[in-house]
């Protein structure tokens, strides 16, 4: 069985935790795209985990991870997460934890052109983590990326970090920095090479095997299908593509059908970073909003811009992913509003339309709000039926609108605190 759980919106809408509640049944738990510019929190009866560039598969004693060939992996950031879990109590090791070779790896000058980028942009920036990810997707496009299997062949490593390096310095004079020495990140290379050296699999032939074996393996996804670099808000998106249909191809197993995708879609919206954002609130209604869904980035702290649910953009969210099932979450951060606020359409120029557009047509977009009627507390209910009839339309009037199967309802942050809709 080969399952893709992926994002329905902007990002954070609690994928890590629905893929640790999921995980149980997964051999193998692969992330396909990405950095660790996301941030995964999961609350399980050991504690609270922030993961940034680890599957959530790795809190659970039987699963295997895999870092697929489609993601760029700070080293640094690997060795200080490894550890900060092993500290957690959580074992992480080359049995249960394996990183593509084929993985390109994000080294210090791709943050600091990251963070020296955003800033000429002003307030025309794009809201970027600062976490090298664009430029060093980019230089993976341009063919100047640096992949884990360099790591074993030192001699060829230094010639490729001097020969990008090079390159660099034609340009980071030019923001008023000092050029970087190649040397330095060489021995930067080196020294978090050796740590996850142990970890370098040939992840394609791991997983032709176990698929032979007819392994259960879990695609993960970092950010939502609002945030892919083709389908997403471009370009306020991420670098990579975040849709389920390159899983496979960024897990490594590029001949491999998936057998069923879950979309996982909040209760309402959130959106780190800048670009268009249709149902924004401001003020007071916002900062309630952020203040109960206690919406600030697991990776960087920031406040996440809050609004309703966005029914357009969900709708789009879902056919992108081509999910076959939703899971609901943060239902429960709801209960505090007397009338619910949702996004049923846009007005665009006059015109009402219900399709998620791109470019100035977006940015043009207004919300049209429809009210439910609150429900107050539910995060006890554990069966579809024991929610209120209010809560039950809002989950049925969200599943019409989007047309797909809500499956799960999550009323909680704790690993059984949801709901399986039969
Ligand atoms: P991800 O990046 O998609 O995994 O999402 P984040 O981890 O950034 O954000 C989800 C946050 O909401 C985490 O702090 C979760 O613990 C929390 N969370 C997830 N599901 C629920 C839920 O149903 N209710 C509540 N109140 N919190 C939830």
């Amino acid at each position: 069985m080969l399952t893709a759980v992926v994002g329905i919106n902007w990002g954070d809408e609690g994928k890590g935790r629905m893929v640790d509640l999921f995980a149980a049944d997964y051999d193998i738990v692969c992330r396909y795209q990405g950095g660790n510019n996301a941030g995964h929190t999961v609350v399980n009866d050991n504690g609270k985990f922030v993961l940034n560039l680890l599957p959530s598969g790795i809190l659970h004693s039987n699963t295997v991870n895999i870092l697929g060939n489609g993601m760029v992996v700070d080293i640094e950031h690997f060795y200080n997460e490894v550890n900060h879990l092993t500290d957690q109590g959580i074992h992480v090791g080359p049995d249960n934890l394996k990183v593509s070779d084929k993985a390109i790896i994000c080294l210090p000058f791709h943050k600091l052109l990251d963070v020296m980028e955003e800033s000429r942009l002003a307030d025309k920036k794009y809201g970027s983590t600062g976490r090298g990810i664009g430029p060093v997707y980019a230089d993976k496009y341009i063919k100047k990326g640096i992949r884990m299997e360099d790591l074993f062949s030192p001699a060829l490593l230094k010639e490729k970090i001097c020969g990008v390096v090079d390159w660099k310095n034609l340009t980071i004079p030019g923001y008023g920095h000092e050029k970087v020495d190649p040397e330095e990140m060489y021995e930067w290379a080196m020294k978090y090479g050796e740590f996850i050296k142990p970890y370098i699999t040939d992840v394609t032939l791991y997983l032709r095997d176990a698929m032979e074996q007819n392994k259960n393996i879990m695609f993960e996804a970092q950010l939502g299908a609002l945030r892919d670099i083709d389908f997403g808000i471009y370009p306020y998106t991420s670098s990579s593509c975040t849709l389920a249909s390159y899983a496979p191809i960024g897990s490594g197993i590029p001949f491999a059908h998936i057998d069923k995708t879950i979309g996982i879609m909040k209760a309402y919206s959130t959106c780190v970073g800048e670009g268009p954002f249709v149902v924004e609130m401001s003020g007071k209604e916002a900062d309630d909003l952020r203040t109960f869904g206690f919406e600030y980035g697991a990776a960087t702290g920031r406040p996440r811009r809050v609004g309703a649910f966005d029914i357009p953009a969900s709708r789009y969210g879902v056919k992108m992913q081509g999910a076959d099932e939703v899971a609901l979450t943060k239902i429960d951060v709801l209960s505090y509003m007397d009338k619910i606020p949702v996004c049923v359409a846009y007005e665009i120029d006059g015109e009402i339309t219900k399709e998620f557009p791109s470019g100035e047509r977006l940015l043009k977009a207004r919300p049209v709000y429809e009210y439910m009627d609150g429900f107050g507390d539910i995060t006890k209910c554990r069966h579809f039926d024991e929610l209120p009839e209010t809560a039950k339309k809002y989950v049925r009037f969200i599943e019409k609108e989007v047309n797909c199967k809500i499956s799960y309802i999550s009323v909680g942050p704790g690993r059984d605190e949801y709901i399986k809709v039969d």
